[in-house]
């Protein structure tokens, strides 16, 4: 199993396949994708190579992200070849859910384990606000008809915003009264092209956390290999509420992930102030030699992010990335 010199153990690749997306989220993409001039994303075959040497140094788990990843019309095949790795045991998603109603059981066919979609409001207005696009429907359709087909693990991501959701809390507590989902309230980071509006929008996940426990909700007990969120249950309610708060003491102590852009770009950290670029080895190194190159590129991880001083690394935006 990978692991740093701080013996933290990454079994958990979040590997972006795109930079573009059709949302205009006014924290991530305000002005909507700009970067025309970048060359194509890993193609399949790469993107192979790259998870077999992920796998061959214990990866179990892969989540494609972006952009927006439903973009790509290869994106079934993508699954598959993923899920074919010998090892990988879960192939999870992240999306906006923007075309998802008409995709999803393509992409159940092809693999695809457990689904992530995003809505910062339960508003349409506030929606349209937010992301550029009155979508709010279509999103909330993907959630049922993934909990219909019985998708494992299905989570609901909502960025914390001052302005637009924060009176929204009760609204999405009942959301999740009658619906098997973990909602995950995602507290604003701060990149390196928003941060006025971090600023005005952000909202410590601990106060959020403070009315949980005053409303009896209780957390519950993470797995060894379980990432940083923190979730809780409560037995009126059907659905989680999950917590990411990365402004948190001792959030990096649990990182059980590393990150990949969609042009093969190694990120140790979603904050880090370099990549490395593996894809000049993909096609040309064999899988043991590529994961041990991986290996030893891990052992430069730092024991955490200083976003607390304001430090955001090269990420302009969690588009480059996938958050
Ligand atoms: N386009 C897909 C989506 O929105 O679900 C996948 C990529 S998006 C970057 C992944 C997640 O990161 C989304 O839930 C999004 O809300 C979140 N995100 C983006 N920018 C963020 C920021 N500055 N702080 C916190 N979360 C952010
Ligand atoms: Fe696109 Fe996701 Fe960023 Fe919104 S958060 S602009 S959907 S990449």
């Amino acid at each position: 199993m990978l692991t740093d010199q701080f013996q933290r153990r990454f079994n958990y690749l979040r590997l972006s396949i795109t930079d573009v997306c059709n949302f205009r989220c006014n924290y991530c993409l305000p002005d909507g994708y700009c970067d025309e001039k970048q060359p194509e994303p890993l193609n399949v075959d790469e993107i192979h190579a790259l998870v077999s040497a992920f796998a061959a140094n214990g990866t179990r788990k892969v989540r494609i992200t972006g952009g927006e990843p439903t973009l790509r019309k290869d994106l079934p095949e993508i699954i598959r070849r993923c899920k074919s790795v010998e090892g990988i045991q879960t192939v999870a998603m992240t999306s906006n859910g923007y075309r998802m109603t008409k995709q999803i059981d393509e992409i159940l066919d092809a693999g695809l384990d457990s689904l992530n979609l995003s809505a910062d409001s339960l508003q349409p207005d506030t929606f349209r606000l937010i992301t550029g696009h009155d979508k709010l429907q279509q999103v909330l359709d993907t959630v049922d008809m993934a909990i219909a087909r019985g998708i494992k693990n299905l989570k609901l991501n909502a960025v914390l915003l001052r302005q637009y959701n924060w009176q929204e809390r009760q609204q999405f507590f009942d959301y999740v009264k009658h619906r098997p989902i973990s909602l995950r309230f995602i507290e604003l980071m701060r990149t390196g092209d928003n941060g006025e509006y971090f600023e005005q929008q952000h909202v410590r996940g601990t106060t959020l956390q403070q009315q949980l426990v005053d409303e009896d909700w209780v957390s519950v007990l993470k797995g060894a290999d379980a990432g940083p969120a923190i979730e809780y249950a409560h037995p009126d309610y059907q659905g989680k509420i999950g917590l990411i708060m990365p402004y948190s003491k001792d959030f990096c102590a649990s990182c059980n992930r590393l990150r990949v852009s969609s042009q093969g770009k190694l990120h140790l950290c979603l904050f880090a102030d370099d990549n490395m670029d593996l894809r000049p080895y993909l096609l040309t190194e064999s899988t043991t030699e590529l994961a041990q190159r991986i290996e030893y590129l891990v052992q430069d991880k730092l024991a955490g992010h200083d976003l607390a001083s304001g430090f955001t690394g090269a990420t302009r935006h969690l588009a480059m990335l996938g958050g």
